[in-house]
């Protein structure tokens, strides 16, 4: 099928872009990998098309003092190949690499995947993971800085306002002593997750694990964010915790059971994977 006509934009500045998208019927188009299907389908028809592409100040990043800034429009394989991120936050290239196909990767942009909001998405899930915030501008309003946790509200649902547009997003460093794990079962490479995790494993000295954070993909409306501080963390067998976590997960799916046992599955490996990671760093640095 054919969209249905709209008028075009090429904005060559932020300020224009945000001066398009105070129209009602407008929209942003940044790698159009998803928005373009969905009009090709009539199943989005936005009578203006804001294209965001010529924006090349928002395919920049900064390594900041104790966080990484990256622009909207870094694509899926910016992130694969960025300078630092593999060393400052390798969970975040190690998901990236995951998302679809090369051509999707070459094209799909950190901004379109967080606005898209689908819960089996592997950069909603990782910037839960890591704690980011988003920052979104608008004419009106200016920025404001949503937690990557507050910014999801349902499938392809977020809090962002019609006229928003995600400019930055702000990623802070990991903590010492902090091992990360990501596994997610698909049916091929590059298909969206049946389910999966990443998990951060913080231990102590000792390298007896104290803090889980893990963000599960395809498990609920939204990524789920799962956080888990104590003594009664497990030491070498993750299966049991990680099925008690995830026995009451809701992914929307007829056959629950079966997510419910795939997302135990990849938090458990994911988790050991992380908790191995941490160990090894502390290895290395005594
Ligand atoms: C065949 C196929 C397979 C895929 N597989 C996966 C996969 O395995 N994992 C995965 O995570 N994704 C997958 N995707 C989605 C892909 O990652 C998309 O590129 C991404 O989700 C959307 O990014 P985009 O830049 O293409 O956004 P667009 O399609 O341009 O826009 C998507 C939506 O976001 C809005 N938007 C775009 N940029 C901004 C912004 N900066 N601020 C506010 N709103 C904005 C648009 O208005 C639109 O509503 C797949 C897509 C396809 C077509």
């Amino acid at each position: 099928m054919k969209p249905a006509p709209f008028r075009y934009l090429r904005a060559r500045t932020v300020e224009e872009a945000l001066e398009a998208l105070q129209d009602p019927g407008a929209k942003a188009l940044a790698g159009g990998q998803n928005l373009l299907t969905l009009m090709n389908m009539r199943l989005a028809r936005p009578e203006l098309v804001v294209d965001l592409g010529g924006l090349r100040e928002l395919r920049r990043s900064f390594d900041d003092d104790g966080q990484v800034i990256l622009g909207a429009l870094l694509t899926h394989r910016d992130l694969i190949e960025h300078p630092t991120l593999a060393d400052r936050h390798p969970v975040l290239p190690e998901m990236a690499s995951h998302i679809g196909h090369v051509a999707i990767r070459n094209r799909g942009t950190l901004g379109g995947a967080l606005a898209h909001a689908d819960p089996a998405g592997e950069l909603p899930s990782a910037m839960v993971l890591l704690g980011a915030q988003v920052h979104a501008d608008s004419l009106e309003r200016g920025r404001r800085t949503i937690p990557a946790e507050d910014l999801f509200e349902a499938h392809y649902e977020t809090v962002l306002e019609h006229d928003e547009l995600i400019t930055w997003v702000s990623v802070p460093d990991r903590g010492p002593r902090q091992g990360w794990g990501f596994v997610e079962h698909a049916h091929r490479h590059g298909d969206y997750a049946i389910a999966g995790a990443a998990v951060l494993v913080g231990t102590d000295a000792d390298g007896r694990a104290q803090s889980v954070r893990a963000s599960l993909l395809s498990a609920g409306e939204t990524p789920v964010l799962v956080e888990a501080t104590g003594r009664d963390l497990p030491d070498r067998d993750w299966e049991p915790w990680a099925r008690s976590v995830t026995a009451d997960l809701e992914p929307g799916v007829d056959d629950v059971d079966h997510v419910r046992d795939v997302a135990a599955g990849a938090l458990a490996q994911a988790a050991a994977q992380a908790h191995a990671r941490a160990l090894a760093e502390l290895k290395e640095q005594s």
